[in-house]
């Protein structure tokens, strides 16, 4: 396949470039640092100092980037040492020429910016991409992120998001990776390895930053910003692991989260910045603060005034204030009255020039500004490409009854629904500088495929307004075709930051519309656009097949349309679980048996773990995902019943794929741990592995497990493992699994 032999290209050509299997010699390069952060550090002022630690935006007019003078003036005077939301050759240059010609100390500015899933050619939402289960995938989806933002002046990302959320009511669920913190750790380290390369001094790369941090995933009642309170335990076993998981892929800025934790602000937090983060996990990159959280340290409640706010952050290990000018305004009289040391500034500042150093600025500032590079390597044939192979390896094929997909060729096609005719939607929350203009949506890709005479559109109904006028041309649309296609879900602005919903359904006005298409009784095809896992168990009864879309990217109609069409076959897992109605919320895979188990076969015992309204299971569990293959799994084996310290045990099965497609499969490895000091979960995720099949191809998948694959906080909080009886559940999905069992002694 054309497409398959320029995907290898790409990957060897970001590998070669960016991400040399050579080990890097990054704690040498910090050391040879050292002596020159230490000579600058000792030129400077205070004030000077302070500016470093300090992060501003710009702005950006209709006319094109715009910035306050007194902005300018700060960059002039060494106030300000690093801007955000500044792109593009010539502006980022005319900064970077004020602070390296016109200030003093001439250090070069850092240039942030939230390419969070793609610079102008934009990937599918990072929920989505989690969807591929492909690590090399998501690595080069971050790379071509990197290669474009660095080409156009920038060079460092506020991404990876690795925040787990169990609670699709939070609109950021689609900025993460799931629920899981196994398949979470795991994209989180290719995302970096993606963003930074093994070398942060080439000028394809940038500097990643992992955030939230941390458990900004968990807020009360899906609510983005509100508080969370977990267990110690949770905390560590369930959602820092990613974060770890970045810092140990080598990550080098942190983003601590605007949420409090257990009653401190990760912003104010000794706890997570310096004991965790510095001391038990040896970070040496800085932090940087969410956007004003060092100023809302006040309405948090936990300081008087701004002044005081300053003071706790510094205290917690906070390096870099972003936008909140509370390190700007008071860090100097802090320092003046003694409440804080100039050597603790010289630490803060010490991590930003170092990180100046590795990106290669101070050897040439300008070497992410070459005009040239930026024409030929922003939104090129080759990134477009990449993200149309990406798109086609996030949709998830939720429902297929019948084999209704893939659509024969002379279908006569009823395409209805408000998101048929999207483009600005298919791109999601945080597009960077995507643009959405130039981009096909599924209607013209659909016609494309399909033929014009074969596809009628209607669009039906708008995303939520309340308003039927459009129902019976959609109707009528049906009746004369042969299958509905319908497109539906939420609009884009409805997922990311402050885009909480208590309400995961589709909106009522186009469950009306799916309710009378139904009447008709054609088959339905839904085509789901969303950012969060939707609570559809009506649709999924009405619908014949299921594809959920995400927000798939600026290529995402063509995957939909070659979907659709079977050129493409889904290969998508949900990286989370889909609740049948909200009240199941959060609902998640690894959850605890409890003293009185749920029994699904046993639903009318009543003193049971469970709703007298509804079952306990999900709608679509972790994992879940259909192929036009058929995948059989069998012969499941074990190379020995019991191991030991040091040991290792091989768990492998056999899948056969029985359809008449070639396909891929995600083979999924999930354990339980039958008694421990502490309730284990019910299933845990500890391996997968991704598979291309040809039709009537057998494999044999082979998983290794040893002691850190079952080790967990115990009861008296040490990580280790306990000896006694584990469950191995191998399948396609968590719940559709062989299973054997297994000892440690
Ligand atoms: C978001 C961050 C983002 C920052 C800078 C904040 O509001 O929470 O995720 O990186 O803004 O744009």
């Amino acid at each position: 396949m054309k497409t398959n032999k320029l995907f290898c290209f790409i990957i060897l050509f970001f590998f070669l470039i960016g991400c040399s299997p050579v080990k890097s010699k990054k704690e040498d390069k910090y050391k040879d640092f050292k002596e020159k952060v230490d000579s600058v550090l000792s030129l400077m002022n205070l004030e000077e100092k302070i500016g470093q630690m300090v992060l501003f935006t710009s702005g950006w007019d209709v006319t094109g980037p715009s910035m306050p003078s007194s902005n300018l003036q700060d960059i002039k005077s060494g106030r300000c040492g690093n801007i955000f939301n500044a792109y593009t050759v010539a502006y980022t240059r005319k900064l970077q020429n004020i602070a390296v010609k016109e200030s003093r100390m001439k250090i070069p500015l850092l240039f942030g910016y939230d390419v969070i899933h793609g610079f102008k050619t934009i990937f599918p939402i990072p929920l989505a991409e989690a969807s591929s289960w492909d690590m090399e995938a998501i690595r080069n989806s971050a790379r071509v992120a990197a290669v474009e933002s660095a080409a156009s002046g920038i060079n460092w990302t506020f991404a990876p998001m690795v925040d787990i959320a169990r609670d699709p009511r939070w609109g950021r669920i689609a900025e993460g990776a799931g629920e899981d913190p196994y398949l979470g750790s795991r994209i989180a380290a290719a995302r970096v390895k993606g963003f930074q390369g093994d070398d942060l001094s080439l000028p394809i790369s940038i500097l990643a930053c992992v955030k939230h941090y941390a458990a900004y995933g968990a807020p009360l009642a899906g609510r983005d910003y509100a508080s969370v309170d977990m267990s110690e335990r949770m905390l560590r076993e369930v959602y820092l692991p990613p974060y770890k998981a970045a810092v140990d892929a080598g990550v080098m800025s942190v983003m601590s989260s605007f949420n409090d934790l257990n009653g401190v602000p990760a912003t104010e937090s000794r706890f997570l910045l310096t004991k965790i983060l510095r001391k038990e996990w040896n970070f040496k990159g800085l932090v940087v603060t969410d956007y004003t959280s060092i100023n809302e340290l006040v309405p948090h409640g936990v300081a008087a005034n701004e002044k005081e706010a300053a003071e706790l952050a510094l205290n917690a290990g906070v390096d870099m204030d972003m936008q909140g000018s509370v390190y700007y305004k008071y860090l100097s009289d802090l320092v003046k009255i003694g409440k804080i040391t100039e050597e603790q500034i010289d630490t803060a500042v010490a991590r930003i020039l170092k990180i100046k150093f590795l990106l290669g600025l101070f050897d040439d500032p300008y070497r992410f500004c070459n005009e040239k590079r930026e024409k030929e390597i922003v939104h090129s044939k080759m990134h477009i490409d990449f993200a149309y192979e990406m798109a086609c390896k996030s949709i998830v094929l939720l429902k297929n009854q019948n084999n209704i997909l893939p659509l024969k060729q002379n279908t006569r096609i009823a395409l209805i629904g408000p998101l048929a005719e999207a483009k600005r939607d298919l791109l999601g929350s945080w597009i960077a500088a995507g643009e959405w203009d130039s981009i096909q949506n599924i209607h013209q890709t659909i016609k494309e495929n399909f033929g014009d005479k074969n596809v009628h559109y209607a669009k039906g109904c708008e995303i939520k307004k309340e308003e039927k006028s459009g129902f019976a041309a959609a109707l009528k649309t049906v009746r004369n075709s042969d299958v509905a296609v319908l497109v539906m879900g939420e609009s884009a602005e409805w997922c990311g930051e402050a885009a909480s919903r208590s309400n995961i359904g589709i909106p009522e006005i186009q469950k009306e519309l799916i309710r009378e298409v139904a009447k008709i009784g054609k088959p339905i095809v839904l085509v789901l656009m969303n950012g969060r896992p939707l609570a559809i168990e009506e649709e999924s009864q009405l619908s014949g097949a299921i594809l959920e879309a995400w927000f798939p990217g600026s290529l995402g109609a063509n995957a939909i349309a070659d979907i659709l069409t079977g050129k493409v076959n889904p290969s998508g897992k949900l990286p989370v679980t889909f609740p049948r109605n909200i009240g199941q919320v959060p609902i998640f895979l690894s959850e605890k048996n409890t003293g009185r188990p749920y029994d699904p076969k046993g639903t009318e015992q009543k003193y049971r773990s469970r709703y007298i309204d509804c079952p306990n299971d999900p709608l679509y569990p972790f994992g879940f995902g259909l192929s036009y293959s058929k995948f059989t799994y069998s012969n499941l084996q074990i190379d020995k019943p019991k191991f030991s310290h040091g040991d290792t045990i091989h768990i492998s099965v056999k899948v056969r794929n029985d359809g008449t497609y070639n396909g891929e499969e995600v083979v999924q490895l999930y354990i339980r741990d039958l008694v421990g000091s502490v309730t284990r979960p019910v299933k845990e995720l500890k391996g997968f592995q991704k598979l291309m099949l040809r039709s009537g191809e057998t494999k044999t998948v082979t998983f290794k497990i040893d002691e850190s694959d079952l080790s967990f906080y115990r009861k008296d909080m040490s990580y280790g493992i306990e000896p006694g009886e584990f469950i191995a559940f191998v399948g396609g999905n968590s719940s559709d699994v062989l299973e054997t069992s297994f000892r440690f002694e």
